[in-house]
């Protein structure tokens, strides 16, 4: 496990977009830190920048207190979870979830041992066997998790991952990702664009609105006490 920092990050893409603009914030070690804020307004960039995929023009991002500007994304030991599941079609679940061992050259028996037991958490035994066609969106996105964490990485990142599930799914997902991370205690930073999802998931949130964090506090304090009156209209606080 380790804290996701984000100092002072500025991301600008090719055609003068300013995606991101000195946007700090801190994932403490084994928090599940949200960052909400309405569509386009930089979410998936900061975590793609923490992932690696996306190169930064300002600031420094650490993991764990190590600078990891320059590390390559496969060094950076986290792993993503968007919310295309982006599972291979012609594998079956159990190689979906043991292929980024395989990649890691982890021996077959502990990856064996590691599938079996992320299957068990997330509940999905019985679908091992099977090809990601031949699964629901919600079962989808548990092998997405599953890949995930079979890697025992020291941070999550998950792009609004149950934005494709019907609202009954979405709610009960919610659920069994607390408990997933009460159970793991890995450091996890979890972007949305759903209020409701936000208040309900973290301990903290971090509201961003047009690349730059406006309020980064408790649930409750975010839509009692809200910092400024774009916090208080995307939270629905009371006049
Ligand atoms: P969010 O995830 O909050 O919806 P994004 O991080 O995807 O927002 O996008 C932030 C801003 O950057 C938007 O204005 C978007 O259009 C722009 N953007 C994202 N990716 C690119 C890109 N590859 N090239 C140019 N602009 C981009
Ligand atoms: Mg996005």
């Amino acid at each position: 496990m380790a804290a996701i920092e984000l100092d002072r990050i500025s991301k600008r893409f090719a055609d003068g977009t300013v995606a991101i603009d000195d946007l700090s914030l801190t994932a403490a070690d084994g928090e599940f830190l949200i960052l909400v804020g309405p569509s386009g307004c930089g979410k998936s960039t900061a975590l793609r920048s923490v992932a690696g995929l996306e190169t930064i023009d300002g600031g420094e991002i650490r993991i764990g207190g190590e600078v990891v500007n320059d590390v390559a994304p496969p060094d950076r030991d986290i792993a993503m979870v968007f919310q295309s599941y982006a599972l291979y079609p012609h594998l079956t679940v159990e190689r979906n979830m043991a292929f980024p061992l395989r990649m890691r050259k982890v021996a077959a028996a502990e990856a064996n041992r590691r599938v079996a037991d992320a299957a068990a958490l997330l509940g999905i035994e019985a679908l091992l066997q099977r090809k990601p066609g031949q699964l629901s969106g919600g079962q989808r996105q548990r092998v997405a998790m599953g890949r995930a964490i079979v890697r025992q990485p020291r941070a999550f990142l998950m792009d609004e991952p149950l934005s494709n599930l019907d609202a009954k799914l979405r709610v009960q997902m919610r659920a069994e990702l607390v408990n997933l991370h009460r159970r793991l205690g890995v450091t996890t930073l979890y972007v949305t664009h759903d209020q409701v999802e936000a208040m309900t998931l973290g301990d903290r949130v971090a509201v961003l609105n047009g690349g730059i964090v406006q309020q980064v506090d408790s649930p409750h304090r975010l839509y009692r006490r809200p910092a400024n009156t774009y916090v208080a209209g995307f939270m629905g606080s009371p006049p």
